[in-house]
């Protein structure tokens, strides 16, 4: 079975603007011979997942890239995965997640989950207890046989937002993806090579980012994807304002010539 990306969420920090009324806060699924990563946790993403045919009580690995909440809506998602167990059918799996983010956000986390939670002095419960991974620098993670999601720290939020960028290796192929981030190495490093980049495109053509706040325009995705070598390049993340024809063409004048397209909800890629 190659493996298949599902995009769920391909939009920003808002939504019902034109030109695309349609497209939900950030979300993919990597389904890598049934194990489940979901690659950043916006608010509804289990509705989705289960609009998409699948249960979100099985999605044992949440990859979150930064904490900005359009990206980690993480309590409402570990809430919803424990009350699955105890109000739905139960399954073991459905007590399991592990949540991967830079190690700044676990620690800060703690704190998210006691201001939620302050009945458990901040515990989670006997039936379910995730589990944490600090992501950074060089981190690589052995998720299940042949699966291993490693990290690269990029550059988002004046460089003062903790933020990494991700590299989902397994047999079928390598799928990477941006998180929000500048123009950076640990951007180009997460997609070198990479059969599928989703890659964020969140400025608008020629926009000048004096104050370096950390997103990409589009002759930066040309940019960071030539550099990559990247194979497939879906964008996500972006305002819809440019026509994209134009936006294309300055992928191009960034540099890469190869197959891009603009990401929409619901998509299905193949990676084999
Ligand atoms: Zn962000």
């Amino acid at each position: 079975m190659p493996l298949r990306v599902l995009a769920l969420g391909t939009g920003n920090c808002s939504n019902g603007y034109a030109p695309h009324t349609d497209r939900k806060p950030p979300g993919f699924l990597v389904d890598a011979d049934g194990v489940l990563v979901l690659l950043d946790c916006s608010e509804g993403i289990r509705y989705r997942l289960q609009e998409a045919g699948y249960e979100y009580g099985l999605v044992q690995h949440v990859a979150v890239t930064h904490g900005h909440p359009d990206h980690a809506c993480l309590p409402q998602f570990l809430q919803a995965k424990s009350c699955r167990r105890l109000w739905g059918k139960d399954q073991p799996e459905f007590g399991v997640c592990t949540v991967y983010m830079p190690s700044k956000l676990v620690k800060g986390f703690q704190t998210v989950w006691d201001w939620h939670q302050p009945e458990n002095d901040g515990k989670y419960w006997p039936e379910f207890t995730p589990r944490f991974v600090a992501m950074g620098q060089g981190s690589a993670v052995g998720i299940a046989p042949d699966v291993t999601l490693k990290s690269f720290p990029v550059y988002h939020g004046f460089g003062r937002h903790p933020a990494v960028a991700y590299r989902l290796e397994t047999p079928h192929g390598v799928v990477a993806y941006s998180g929000d981030s500048a123009i950076c190495d640990g951007l180009v490093e997460a997609a070198r090579n990479a059969d599928l980049f989703i890659c964020e495109q969140s400025f608008r053509i020629g926009y000048k980012d004096t104050a370096r706040y950390g997103h990409l325009t589009p002759r930066e995705v040309g940019e960071v994807c030539k550099r990559a070598g990247a194979e497939k390049v879906r964008l996500t993340h972006y305002v819809g304002l440019d026509k994209a024809s134009d936006v294309l063409e300055e992928i191009k004048k960034g540099g890469f010539n190869g197959d891009v397209k603009h990401a929409k909800d619901g998509e299905e890629w193949t990676v084999a």
